[in-house]
């Protein structure tokens, strides 16, 4: 991947500063501060926190834990409704979810209990000697799930607790899906993702196979043939094209290509640097992009979106944190017109300026150009179809490019269930897709028995 930026030089720091530049973005609380914060929690009654967690985590009762220096407490009331709630204290927006709806966030206090904090400080800090979920009896049942990121790997989770074996099917080296791969590496630092893996895996009856991708090397026709149930948690693997010419000239890329890439390097001093560089796109992928570039050193960064601020995917906290480091929010422009130097490679971009006219968006026709040594498109994902060209999986009902399912989790295809951003449901953030995971493993859990009753 990063060959397309092969061309460009390596950042000016040596590898020890540029790792301090992607430490903790936000340092954990100590005992002392959580304390303090958790004294702060009203134990609402019917608290809108928990409503606005779409994991449904007990809020009040893992705060209340946590007063009560009862962490092991806590981290269960957590990890019993969400098993990845380690990393979501850190990657979720609780600034649009729970913070947002703590009744301390009102005008007066405008300081909502740090919910997200607190989570983080019960989960790292709880001492377990064994893991605190059993498992059931065995059932003899086998599940196939494809896709090891949190929305598979919540399902394996709470299937493996209800009896059952699971066989996940990876196409990656590691396990983690957006976690390992595609997150903001200051958002989770270090070996998090696997440390949170092999905890959750301690459960037992899960097996994890490598290299496995739907489409290249198994088929749902033979998942559903050889496997009990089969839940899909495949994600959008696929980058969204912008449709103009020169889109693939060296010096433009998938910004989840480049955040891949960082995350797994060990010495950031060895990535390209676009000294120059535009991002294009509005949610979080591009902010964590247009970060990862200034903090690795790049002089200018400009991250482009077509409409105004209002209507970035990206939360007021995170256009913040792109504004302290120094990226230029650039809206009302959308591309037009790659321009390359006379080598072929990327040397700018033209824009068309836009606006709305009866709602609808239009060009002003006028236009403007920024210098650029690489583009980054950060301009959303789509189902790469094919994982599902199968005659099963063609059979498939869509909406869209995504699956569709019903509030089970359940396809149009009997015994087949899917979950996380390959489906249409709610929002594609980690923490939606662990509640799918789990909601699919309990309506397949349900679906099985009662076909044992039944039988
Ligand atoms: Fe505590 Fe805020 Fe939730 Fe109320 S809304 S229970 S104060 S965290």
């Amino acid at each position: 991947m990063i060959k397309a930026l092969d061309h460009l030089p390596r950042p000016y720091d040596d590898a020890t500063t540029l790792a301090g530049r992607f430490s903790d973005l936000a340092p954990a609380l100590n005992a002392r501060q959580a304390q303090l914060e958790a004294s702060r929690c009203l134990y609402c009654y019917d608290a809108p926190c928990v409503n606005a967690c779409p994991s449904e985590i007990d809020i009040p009762s893992f705060i209340r834990n946590i007063h009560q220096e009862n962490l092991q407490g806590a981290a269960v009331k957590i990890l019993s409704a969400n098993i990845l709630g380690g990393s979501c204290a850190r990657v979720c927006p609780t600034e649009v979810l729970c913070q947002q709806a703590c009744v301390r966030n009102n005008a007066q206090e405008c300081a909502p209990v740090l919910i997200g904090l607190l989570q983080r400080y019960a989960v790292d800090n709880a001492q377990f000697s064994e893991h605190p979920f059993q498992r059931a009896a065995a059932t003899g049942k086998r599940i196939a799930v494809v896709g090891a990121g949190p929305a598979g790997l919540s399902c394996a989770h709470r299937l493996a607790m209800h009896g059952h074996e699971v066989v996940i099917f990876e196409a990656r080296e590691k396990a983690g899906g957006l976690n390992e791969y595609g997150i903001a590496k200051y958002k989770l630092v270090e070996d998090f993702a696997q440390r949170e893996l092999a905890f959750l895996l301690q459960i037992g009856g899960i097996e994890i196979r490598h290299g496995q991708t739907l489409g290249t090397h198994l088929s749902l026709i033979d998942l559903h043939q050889h496997y009990d149930s089969v839940f899909l948690a495949i994600g959008l693997n696929a980058s969204r094209q912008l449709g103009i010419t020169h889109e693939n000239a060296t010096g433009i890329l998938a910004a989840t290509d480049y955040i891949r890439d960082l995350r797994q390097s060990d010495d950031l001093s060895q990535l390209p640097l676009a000294d120059r560089c535009i991002v294009l796109g509005a949610g979080n992928t591009a902010i964590d992009m247009a970060v990862q570039m200034a903090r690795l050193g790049a002089r200018d960064v400009n991250l482009v979106y077509r409409r105004g601020l209002d209507e970035m995917g990206a939360t007021d906290h995170e256009q913040n944190i792109a504004k302290a480091n120094q990226v230029r929010l650039l809206t009302w422009a959308q591309p037009e017109e790659v321009l390359l130097d006379n080598q072929g490679r990327v040397r700018g971009m033209r824009f068309a300026r836009t606006h709305l006219e009866n709602g609808r968006l239009q060009s002003t026709g006028e236009t403007f150009e920024l210098a650029a040594d690489a583009i980054f498109k950060a301009i959303g994902q789509c189902m790469d179809d094919a994982a599902l060209d199968d005659p099963l999986a063609r059979t498939l009902k869509r909406q869209g490019d995504r699956i569709e399912v019903d509030e089970q989790l359940r396809t149009s295809v009997p015994g087949v269930y899917a979950g996380g951003d390959c489906t249409q449901l709610g929002q594609d953030l980690t923490v939606q897709a662990v509640q799918h995971g789990k909601l699919a493993a309990e309506a397949i859990h349900a679906q099985l028995m009662l076909n044992v009753e039944a039988a």
